[in-house]
Formats: C-alpha cells, sequence, structure tokens
C-alpha cells in the first residue's frame, strides 16, 4: 500500500511497514526525553542498531519535547538516526499541537544541517503518548508538506506507518493536503 504527494522537489510518500528497515539517510526515532531507549518504535531502533546506538544516545544528555538530536545509525540500513521528541497527548494542554508540530520540523533541520536528502518518520506521539491519529496525521503532514513547499534539499519524506488503521488515517489526510 503507497500512496504519494509531490511537492516542488520533494516527495511525500506513505507506506506501512516496519521503520527499522528503511534506506532512506535516516529514520526518525519517536524518543522520550531521556534519550535512552524505551518501547515501541523506540525499542525497535535501539535492537536493530545495537547497543553502540544507546551508548552515543547516553552522551547528548536528554532532548526536549519539540526538539530532535541526531546520532549515527551503526547496524541500521540508514546512515543516521534522528530522535525527536513528541508531546505526551493532553486534551487540555493548549500546545501539545504545536509541540508535535516543533518534533517533525525540528528533523528535518537536522536533516537539512547534517546534508542528508531522504527521511523516513514512524507516527511520533500516537503509541504510547496517546496523541489521536486524526489529530496528529493531519499536524504532521502539514507541517512536512509546509516545509517541502519552501525548501529544495529534501527529495524524499517517508511515513512508515506500522498497523494498517494508521496507514488507513494518514492516506485519508494526506487527501487533504494539496500539491
Ligand atoms: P510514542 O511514545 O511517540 O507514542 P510509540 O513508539 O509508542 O511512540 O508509537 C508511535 C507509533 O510507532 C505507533 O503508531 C506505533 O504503532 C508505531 N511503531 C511501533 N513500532 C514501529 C516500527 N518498528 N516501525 C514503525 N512504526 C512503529
Amino acid at each position: 500500500m503507497t500512496n504519494q504527494l509531490q511537492i516542488h522537489d520533494t516527495l511525500i510518500d506513505l507506506t506501512q511497514g516496519d521503520i527499522t528497515d528503511q534506506d532512506t539517510d535516516a529514520i526518525v526515532n519517536a524518543a522520550n526525553s531521556s534519550l535512552l531507549g524505551g518501547g515501541g518504535v523506540d525499542g525497535a531502533i535501539h535492537r536493530a542498531a545495537g547497543p553502540d546506538l544507546l551508548r552515543e544516545t547516553r552522551t547528548l544528555g536528554g532532548c526536549q519535547t519539540g526538539d530532535a538530536k541526531i546520532t549515527k545509525g551503526y547496524r541500521l540500513k540508514a546512515r543516521y538516526v534522528i530522535h525527536a521528541v513528541g508531546p505526551i497527548y493532553r486534551p487540555s494542554d493548549p500546545n501539545v499541537a504545536n509541540l508535535l508540530a516543533s518534533a517533525y520540523q525540528r528533523s528535518l533541520e537536522v536533516a537539512v544541517e547534517n546534508g542528508l536528502e531522504s527521511v523516513a518518520f514512524p507516527s511520533i506521539s500516537t503509541g504510547a503518548y496517546g496523541y489521536p491519529v486524526e489529530k496528529a496525521a493531519a499536524i504532521a503532514l502539514k507541517t512536512v508538506s509546509d516545509f517541502a513547499r519552501v525548501q529544495d534539499q529534501i527529495k524524499l519524506i517517508r511515513f512508515v506507518l506500522f498497523d494498517p488503521l494508521t496507514w488507513r488515517v494518514y492516506d485519508q489526510a494526506l487527501r487533504q493536503i494539496s500539491p
């Protein structure tokens, strides 16, 4: 299953699968602010990359919610991992949407600063952090498509959605974004 949208020089692409299999320049980790590993996609990335990843993330001093930091990819096909920290969803907090958008935006800025051209994202915050997928998908796709309109370095932004339900929600949300 795939769905794609070309915006200027950037292809935004949705696929279903396991992000640790991706051979994009970087894969993004839905990390927590300690950067010391966790469950979900974070655990899968640390297992696939091997113990050197934790050795490097230990040196970074954590990462604030809405920010992102880069490491090498070690045993992954991707050369780099960008560790982005999304917010824990709280319906009463007016800032959660900005923090989620910022996690995507900062990941792409870090990719540009490091000369990368292709980045794969998971659905940040919609697992253990409880962000409703419909809301999160709209924020994620708006943020990356706005980014695609104003830069030409990143040629591929891929979302790797683990389960079919999440894939369907992102597929619907991508149809709402105009080229
Ligand atoms: P968060 O704490 O940011 O909510 P989670 O890892 O709990 O992060 O979940 C984020 C999303 O990542 C969920 O949709 C989950 O199903 C998905 N996910 C889990 N493992 C993988 C994987 N190996 N590849 C891609 N996505 C994954």
